[in-house]
């Protein structure tokens, strides 16, 4: 048994001597099966959450009404789950309160997807009642059962579905995406915020380009906040090479093809927080100029060093030729500039009132652009005495003519 749930099992031990059962279930499993990190090992098990609590030390209460508690246990925490089912779905979204069930099988049963519903027992035996270990091997997405009815009761999991190809590089079986083809608009009744948790998973997995393909040609993704329709246009640009994007990266590019209009609107419509949506709209700015034309020193100094990057990157990515972004040679230029931001500059506004006998105004912000651009340039050194002798001297003749 491999060490994460090696240090785990001493919890299922404990439950097992107080006459429950207890499984590792969900994604810890799936990723063991593929040699991928474990993240998170969860636990299911008979036991009810008050006998959970009574068991164990350390726990907190982080959703007793889902059936769950979490243990405190050797510096980690792990999501203890009662055997449940779920209630009656309503407006295609999970149900707020579950069923206790008895069976280890009817837990596995309310699963999202036969990769995730297999459970291991103390000894690493695995329990797999809807053949996940062959969907694992075949590399297949595939609901627990009709994915009609599944998709019908959470609409969220068509999203899960096409976040996980991205993640995992799986192919969803047929019947699943015919399914999902089929229940699109319900995805228009689940939370901006859910959804935005799986596309941010989605844009961060190694296969992006797969998974908006399948958004697209499912038409999920026209019940994506602020993508309706934008189908079209999306797949006419759509290449492997948006594999090598960033999850920043892939937003700059979703605001470059998708024919959006307000674009803060539509990164505010995604719930992204608003230091995200400043540095992502911030940095589209850059790879407007860059559409425009070639870096200059100031173009890259005034984005810095991750936003030159990543317009350039985004920048290849919409030409859709032989993938060639100047990283490199960018990386260079930085290492050359004799400033790479204004604080750095040896001069201030303040030196400026004083060597001038002016109060603040416009004029403090043009002259110290002007001495940072001098500076970038080589014209003058970056030292306060050789600043102020080039300012003083351009400044009077000025005056004088
Ligand atoms: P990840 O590695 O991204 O955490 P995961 O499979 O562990 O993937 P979680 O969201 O942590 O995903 O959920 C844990 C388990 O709970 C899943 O493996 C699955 O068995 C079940 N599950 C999660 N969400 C749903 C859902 N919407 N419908 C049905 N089962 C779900
Ligand atoms: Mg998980």
């Amino acid at each position: 048994m491999l060490p994460p749930f090696q240090t785990a099992l001493p919890i299922l031990k404990t439950l097992e001597d107080a006459g429950f059962e207890a499984f590792f279930v969900g994604g810890a499993i799936r990723d063991m099966l593929l040699e991928r990190p474990i993240h998170d090992v969860d636990i299911a098990t008979s036991a009810k959450p008050l006998e959970v609590k009574a068991l164990f030390p350390h726990t907190i209460d982080i959703g007793i009404e889902h059936g769950t508690v979490l243990v405190l246990y050797k510096g980690g925490q792990y999501e203890v789950t009662t055997f449940r089912t779920e209630s009656e779905y309503k407006d295609y979204r999970r149900p707020e309160s579950v069923w206790y069930v008895d069976s280890l099988l009817e837990d596995l049963k309310r699963r999202d997807f036969t990769m995730n519903a297999i459970a291991m027992d103390d000894a690493g035996k695995l329990v797999d009642p809807f053949s996940g270990c062959d969907a694992i091997r075949n590399k297949t997405i595939q609901t627990v059962g009709s994915p009609e009815e599944r998709f019908h009761e959470d609409a969220l999991r068509m999203m899960r579905a096409i976040r996980f190809t991205s993640q995992l590089g799986f192919t969803i079986e047929a019947e699943t995406k015919r399914a999902i083809s089929l229940h699109a608009p319900l995805l228009q009744y689940i939370a901006a915020e859910r959804i935005t948790q799986e596309f941010i998973r989605l844009l961060e997995g190694p296969y992006p380009y797969e998974a908006l393909k399948l958004l697209c040609e499912t038409k999920l993704l026209s019940y994506l906040p602020g993508l309706n329709g934008a189908e079209t246009r999306l797949e006419a640009k759509l290449h492997p090479d948006l594999n090598r994007l960033t999850e920043k990266q892939l937003w700059l590019y979703l605001l470059a093809v998708c024919g959006l209009g307000n674009k803060e609107a539509f990164l505010h419509q995604w719930r992204l927080p608003a230091s995200k949506r400043k540095e992502i709209l911030r940095t589209f700015g850059f790879l407007q100029k860059r559409l425009q034309a070639e870096w200059d020193l100031a173009a890259l100094y005034d984005a810095g060093e991750t936003a030159a990057t990543d317009a350039e990157t985004v920048f290849w990515a919409l030409r859709q030729e032989k993938w060639e972004p100047r990283v490199q040679t960018m990386k260079e230029e930085f290492l050359k500039m004799k400033i790479t931001e204004r604080s750095e500059l040896s001069v201030t506004g303040t030196d400026l009132m004083l060597w001038f006998g002016k109060s603040g105004g416009p004029w403090i912000k043009e002259m110290l652009r002007e001495s940072e651009m001098a500076v970038l340039n080589g014209e003058i050194a970056n030292d306060r005495e050789a600043i102020r002798r080039w300012l003083m001297c351009k400044h009077q003749r000025e005056t004088e003519f």
